[in-house]
């Protein structure tokens, strides 16, 4: 029976009735959930171990979201853009390209007292200060 406890496991279930009655339902929900907290188990002793994005299967992702288990590598990796200035990779949504300094969104670099928005409000530290410690901020791996 080690297949259909797979199954199972993935939320198919099998119901006596032509409807699943309430507590196959919820019998089927807590199976589900014991299946997602082992695979975040298994997601745990995968990330500690080489901190590799690329171990964690998408299985292990869905348990972590759907359990609502906040986990680093449950994130999806950062998809990155190209830096119009100097072609380097940078985050989507950024204000600022880390390698050059270039604004790359001058609504946002202003809200962040960077960019010509900057100039217009005095008290914002220095723009290099900020620009400083918010790529430390968001340092990526
Ligand atoms: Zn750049």
């Amino acid at each position: 029976m080690d297949l259909l406890q797979d199954l199972q496991d993935h939320g198919v279930f099998v119901c006596a009735g032509a409807r699943p009655t309430a507590e196959e339902l919820s019998a089927a929900r807590e199976r589900r959930d014991a299946f997602y907290h082992r695979l975040i188990g298994e997601g745990d002793t995968m990330w500690a171990r080489g901190h590799s994005f690329r171990e964690i299967s998408d299985l292990h992702r869905r348990a972590a979201i759907g359990l609502g288990v906040e986990r680093e590598w449950a994130y999806v990796p950062m998809r990155l853009n190209d830096c119009p200035a100097c072609g380097e990779k940078v985050k989507q949504g950024v204000a600022v390209c880390k390698h050059c300094g270039a604004i790359l969104d001058a609504e946002k670099a202003a809200q962040h007292g960077l960019g010509l928005g900057a100039k217009n409000s005095a008290g914002q530290a220095a723009p290099g200060a900020r620009a400083k410690s918010n790529s430390s901020a968001s340092g990526q791996k």
